[in-house]
């Protein structure tokens, strides 16, 4: 029996096990998956989980409910040794082990790209995982709750301003849909004025959302400066420490919560960790039929491939990183693996863009295909419907439904639940005879939660923390305070 091992249970990877499940004879080959995350996200609907439209946990699909065919193995690889068939799997707890494979599909999709901006790593949050976005909308909540509380003056304007940089797809979208929901904050907070919300989109090109064309791009940017954002284009951030944030531009602004979605990069295990080939910005590369060049029993799709786009006219373009091209790549990928497994050809990707669609905020989006635009309501509609038809299973597209029937009737929910990130607070400070900051702490305390600090998971060498943005253990802090990127 052939050993294939997954890595990766993004959309690609997910994609590629599901469909083995379907189609592998019984006998004909085990296959493995390995992922940190004991769950698929649904990336594009971060930005709705930001606005609370969305479920977080139903941005979310888990691995071993529709994967019940598949080896779920909960870890990270760490490395990939072609030449020997075998990676270096890092579990949760205890050491790293080896586990080998006959034939390998690498799906382990792109991480944040960061830059050396003083004091992003501390402050920034980014928007790729679950526990980002449901962190920057109860930081906003917070945010409202503690302004609310405060006479006008600079620690009041400073809770009601918010930083995103970055003004690609997932930036602009986030943005939009973070501005609709502190706008409609607004009416359930009287002590609070329109004028005091600050919205800044930072982008360093001329322009923002690059997968639509000139014109309906600056009707995006005068449909954000409409609903009062600003929008700062041809513009760096050049420092943001300790939440101060200065732009190129000379313009300084202090800012309690900072998104940073500037971009992907290479998955560190693709681009540095591994013997399989890979271009100069640390991509797989691809043949089109998604056999890793140059090697066998090798293959890769999604976001941490250069996949030749076959589709397009320009010679050497490679498809674009998006949930459109990772969902169909992983269902060849596995389609591909069987045909060879049994003798046959592998096919080509080929796949005509269905064009870009973007939610701007409730009601509103912007859909473009070729030269047929389609703004606001229609184009948020549209954008609803594709993307619950888009997530995976029936079970996750009726979940994402039934929230909006009941938001259709009964509002936004607006419930902030940052406290999950310290549930002992209560025990602590209320019922302990220790209350009032006594420094004792039982033997098996580490010492980090009694300095008032708890560490969510344990620190190794090479960790990413969950939005890629340091090599560093995230810190939460034990009280008043939403998490904290380290
Ligand atoms: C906010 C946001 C909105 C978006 N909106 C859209 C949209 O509207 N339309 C669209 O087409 N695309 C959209 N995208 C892009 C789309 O979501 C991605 O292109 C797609 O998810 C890529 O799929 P993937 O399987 O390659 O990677 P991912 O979905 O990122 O999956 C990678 C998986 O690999 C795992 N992994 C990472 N490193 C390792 C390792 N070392 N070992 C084992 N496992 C590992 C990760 O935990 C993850 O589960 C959006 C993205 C974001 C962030």
């Amino acid at each position: 029996m052939r050993r294939i091992l997954i890595v990766g249970g993004g959309y690609a990877g997910f994609y590629t096990a599901w469909k083995l499940e379907k189609k592998l004879r019984r006998g004909e080959a085990e296959v493995t998956l390995v992922d940190p995350r004991p769950y698929l996200t649904y990336q594009p609907f971060l930005p709705e989980v930001v606005a609370g439209s969305v479920e977080a946990r139903h941005a979310a699909v888990s691995l071993r409910r529709h994967l019940r065919r598949t080896h779920i193995v909960a870890g990270k690889v760490t490395a990939i040794d072609h030449a020997h068939r075998v990676v270096t799997v890092q579990p949760p707890d205890g050491k790293a082990f080896e586990r080998s494979y006959d034939l390998i599909a690498v799906t382990a999709g792109a991480v944040t790209r960061t830059l050396p901006v003083p004091g992003i790593a501390e402050q920034a949050i980014g928007l790729k995982h679950v526990e980002e976005a449901v962190a920057i909308r109860d930081r906003l909540l917070t945010a409202f709750d503690r302004a609310a509380a405060l006479p006008a003056g600079p620690k009041r304007r400073k809770l009601l301003t918010v930083a995103f940089v970055g003004g690609g797809f997932s930036g602009v979208e986030g943005f939009g849909e973070l501005l609709s929901l502190a706008t409609a904050l607004l009416e359930r907070y009287p002590e609070l004025h329109r004028d005091e919300l600050r919205f800044h989109l930072v982008e360093a090109s001329d322009r923002i959302l690059p997968e639509v064309t000139d014109r309906p791009g600056r009707w995006v940017v005068r449909e954000l400066e409409r609903r009062g954002a600003h929008v700062h284009l041809n513009t760096l951030v050049t420092s943001a420490k300790n939440g101060h944030v200065t732009l190129s531009t000379g313009e300084e602004f202090d800012a309690e919560l900072i998104v940073w979605t500037a971009g992907n990069g290479a998955n560190p295990v693709v681009g540095r960790h591994t013997d399989l080939p890979v271009d100069e910005r640390g991509y797989l590369v691809v043949r089109p039929d998604l056999r890793v060049e140059g090697v066998a029993d090798a293959w890769a799709a999604g976001d941490d491939a250069a996949v030749p786009d076959l589709a397009s006219p320009v010679p050497g373009a490679r498809t674009v990183p998006n949930a459109q091209h990772a969902y169909r790549q992983g269902k060849l990928l596995a389609r591909n693996i069987i045909a060879t497994l049994r003798g046959r050809e592998p096919k080509n990707y080929v796949h005509h863009s269905l064009g870009a669609i973007a939610t701007l905020g409730l009601g509103r989006g912007i859909f473009q295909y070729r030269k047929l635009v389609v703004k606001g309501l229609p184009a948020w509609l549209m954008h609803r419907g594709y993307h619950v038809l888009a997530v995976p299973t029936w079970e996750r597209k009726a979940r994402v439904l039934a929230v909006w029937l009941t938001q259709a009737l009964f509002g936004r929910d607006i419930l902030s639940l940052a406290s999950v990130q310290h549930p002992r607070d209560a025990v602590s400070s209320e019922a302990s005879p220790r209350a009032g900051g006594s420094a004792t702490r039982t033997p098996e305390e580490p010492a980090v939660v009694a300095a008032g600090l708890t560490v969510a998971g344990e620190a190794r060498p090479g960790d990413q923390p969950a939005n890629g943005l340091a090599s560093i253990p995230q810190v939460w802090p034990a009280a008043g305070k939403v998490p904290e990127i380290r």
